[in-house]
C-alpha cells in the first residue's frame, strides 16, 4: 500500500487486502489465483485478491439461492429498511470508500465522493419505492369479475460492472433490484476489485446486523470468464450488464439463448449541438467538462461538439483557450482538473485514436501525448487534446474511452446538426446548447435526438438518479436508476378472480356441458 491514507481508508472499510475473493454476505472464501490491483495513480499495488473459482461460484449460487427463498418473504417496505440502513452505512464511511474509488480507479476526490454519494440518493430512492411498488388495475368484460397485475421478485439479478464507475453503477442496480424481493451476485471490473470488495464488506455489516441470509449480497471476482459463468447460468434470470458495446453483444447472446433477460447499458458517442443562439460561456463549460472530467472515462463524456459555422471560431478558439489552463495530475489533489487513465492499454487506445484522426484528414487543434516525470510515473497521464474531424471517420464513429474531442461544423438548420448527432451508432446521451426554443423542441422532438438522454442547456455528461438511466441503438436499450426503472428487476402477474357462482368465458365463448 503506497499512501498511508489509502491504507487508513481501507482499515476503515474493514478491507484487508489479502484473501478476499468470493463473498456472500460476510462470508469469504477464495480459491482462486490472485488478481492484482494497481493504481493508476502512482502505478503502485494496492492489494491482490483471490479471483472466483467454478467451485467458488457453485458455493455462490447456492447460497444465493437459498436466500432469495427467505428474502422474499420480507415484505417490501422491511427490504427498503435493511437498504435505508446501507445508505447510512455508506454515509458513515463516505469519505473512505470516495478516497478509495479515486485512488484505484484515478477519478478526482470530489467524483470519487459524488460516486458514493449517488450511492447513498439511489438507496434513498430505493426506501422509498419500497412502498411503491405498484400494478395497474383494469376492468373486466366478464360480469362478477375483478382483474389487477403486481409485480413479483424475479430472483437472482446477476450484475457486470465496468471500471469506471466501479461502485455507484452496483448501488443503482443493487438498492432496487433488493426492494423487489431479489438477491445480487455481482463481478465487478476486473480492474477495480478492491472497491467491490469495500462495499460487500459494508453491505454484509447490516446483513449481519439484522441476522439475515448472507446470499442476499454476493460477490465473485474475476475476468470476463467469470462473467461468462453468470451469462451462461439459467439459474439467473436477469443479467444487468454495464461496459463496452463489444462486451454488450456478447452477453446478450448469451443470455438470450437461454431466453434470459438482459439489462445492457453500454458506450456511447455523445455530442454536444452548439447553434447560432448558444450561451458561449456555458457551452465552454459544459464541453470542457464533459471532454476532459474523469479524463474521458464516462460513458456519458462529451465526444464530439457540432458547432454552427456562425459560431464556429469562436467557440473553436475559447476551447483552445480554456484547454491551456487545465492541471493534469494526481486526482486525489484537488487542484488537479484531469488525473490518469486507467491502464497503459487505454494510453495505447488513446494514442492510437490520435493517430487515426490525423490519418483519416483531421486537424489537431490541442495536441496529446502521453505526460512523463514527477508526479507522472504510472504511466497513465494524457493530455486532453481536440481534433477537427468529420463526423463519417471511422475513429470518429467509435467510442475512444479517452479525453480527445471532435470539434466539426454544420451549416443551416438545426436538422442539419441532427443528422450529424444522430449519425453514430451509439444513442447514450446528447445535448444542445440554444437560448432558441423552436431549436430546443425540435432537438426534444420525436424528429430530434435519437438518444436516451437529451439535454437543454446542459452537458452531456453525468445524470440524476431520479430519471431513467440509459441509451438507444448500440448502447443496449437498458435503463437504470430511477422512473420506472424498477420494473424490469421483478417478473409481472396478471390476476383475474372471479366472486361470482357462474363460470363465463372470455369473448363470449361457449363452453356447456
Ligand atoms: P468492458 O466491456 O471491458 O468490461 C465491462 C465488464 O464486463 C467487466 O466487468 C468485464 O469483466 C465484463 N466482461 C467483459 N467481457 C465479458 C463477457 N464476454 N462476458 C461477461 N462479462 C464480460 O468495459 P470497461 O472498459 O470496464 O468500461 C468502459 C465501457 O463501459 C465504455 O464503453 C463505457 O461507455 C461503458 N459504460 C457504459 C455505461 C452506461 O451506463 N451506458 C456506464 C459505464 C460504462
Amino acid at each position: 500500500i503506497s499512501d498511508s491514507k489509502i491504507s487508513e481508508a481501507l482499515n476503515q472499510l474493514g478491507v484487508k487486502t489479502e484473501n478476499l475473493g468470493s463473498s456472500t454476505g460476510s462470508n469469504w472464501f477464495a480459491s482462486g489465483e490472485e488478481l492484482i490491483s494497481k493504481s493508476p495513480v502512482d502505478g503502485v499495488i494496492i492489494g491482490k485478491v483471490n479471483q472466483t473459482t467454478a467451485e467458488d461460484y457453485e458455493k455462490v449460487l447456492q447460497t444465493a439461492e437459498g436466500a432469495f427463498k427467505e428474502w422474499r418473504k420480507v415484505t417490501a417496505p422491511q427490504r427498503g429498511e435493511i437498504v435505508r440502513q446501507f445508505g447510512d452505512e455508506l454515509r458513515k464511511h463516505k469519505a473512505s470508500l470516495g478516497k478509495l474509488v479515486s485512488y484505484e480507479m484515478g477519478k478526482s476526490y470530489q467524483e470519487g465522493l459524488g460516486e458514493v454519494q449517488e450511492m447513498i440518493d439511489i438507496c434513498d430512492f430505493a426506501v422509498g419505492l419500497s412502498r411503491q411498488l405498484h400494478g395497474l388495475t383494469m376492468h373486466s368484460e366478464r360480469p362478477g369479475h375483478r382483474m389487477y397485475e403486481q409485480y413479483h421478485p424475479l430472483g437472482i439479478v446477476g450484475i457486470i460492472s465496468a471500471f469506471n464507475f466501479p461502485v455507484a453503477v452496483w448501488a443503482w442496480n443493487t438498492a432496487l433490484a433488493w426492494v423487489c424481493g431479489d438477491v445480487c451476485v455481482w463481478k465487478p471490473s476486473e480492474k477495480t476489485p478492491l472497491t467491490a470488495v469495500a462495499c460487500q464488506k459494508l453491505i454484509g455489516n447490516v446483513i449481519e446486523a439484522n441476522n439475515l441470509p448472507e446470499g442476499i449480497s454476493c460477490l465473485i471476482i474475476g475476468d470476463y470468464k467469470v462473467g461468462e459463468l453468470l451469462t451462461n447460468d439459467k439459474r439467473v434470470p436477469l443479467v444487468s450488464a454495464t461496459g463496452s458495446i463489444r462486451m454488450g453483444k456478447i452477453v446478450a447472446q448469451a443470455v438470450a439463448a437461454r431466453l434470459g433477460k438482459s439489462l445492457l447499458e453500454l458506450g456511447g458517442n455523445n455530442a454536444i449541438i452548439v447553434t447560432p443562439d448558444a450561451d458561449i460561456k456555458m457551452t465552454v463549460i459544459g464541453a470542457v467538462f464533459g471532454a476532459v472530467g474523469t479524463c474521458g472515462q464516462r460513458c456519458t463524456s462529451t465526444r464530439r461538439l457540432i458547432v454552427h459555422e456562425t459560431m464556429y471560431d469562436q467557440v473553436k478558439n475559447a476551447l483552445v483557450e480554456a484547454y491551456k489552463q487545465l492541471r493534469i495530475g494526481d486526482p486525489l489533489d484537488e487542484n488537479n482538473h484531469v488525473g490518469p487513465l486507467i491502464d497503459k492499454d487505454a494510453v495505447a487506445n488513446y494514442l492510437n485514436a490520435l493517430a487515426e484522426v490525423k490519418k483519416e484528414g483531421g486537424t489537431v487543434l490541442v495536441e496529446g501525448g502521453v505526460l512523463e516525470g514527477k508526479g507522472y510515473e504510472s504511466g497513465c497521464y494524457v493530455k486532453p487534446a481536440i481534433a477537427e474531424a468529420e463526423n463519417h471517420f471511422e475513429i470518429v464513429q467509435h467510442e475512444t474511452f479517452a479525453p480527445i474531442l471532435y470539434l466539426m461544423k454544420y451549416k443551416g438548420g438545426v436538422e442539419n446538426a441532427l443528422e450529424l448527432q444522430n449519425g453514430v451508432v451509439q444513442g447514450l446521451s446528447s445535448a444542445i446548447m440554444t437560448n432558441n426554443l423552436r431549436e430546443a423542441e425540435h432537438f426534444l422532438s420525436h424528429q430530434g435526438s435519437d438518444c436516451g438522454i437529451a439535454n437543454v442547456n446542459i452537458g452531456t455528461s453525468g445524470a440524476e438518479i431520479g430519471g431513467a438511466f440509459g441509451g438507444e441503438k448500440e448502447t443496449g436499450g437498458g435503463r437504470e436508476s430511477g422512473s420506472d426503472a424498477w420494473k424490469v428487476y421483478m417478473r409481472r402477474q396478471t390476476n383475474t378472480i372471479n366472486y361470482t357462482t357462474e363460470l363465463p368465458l372470455a369473448q363470449g365463448i361457449k363452453f356447456d356441458l
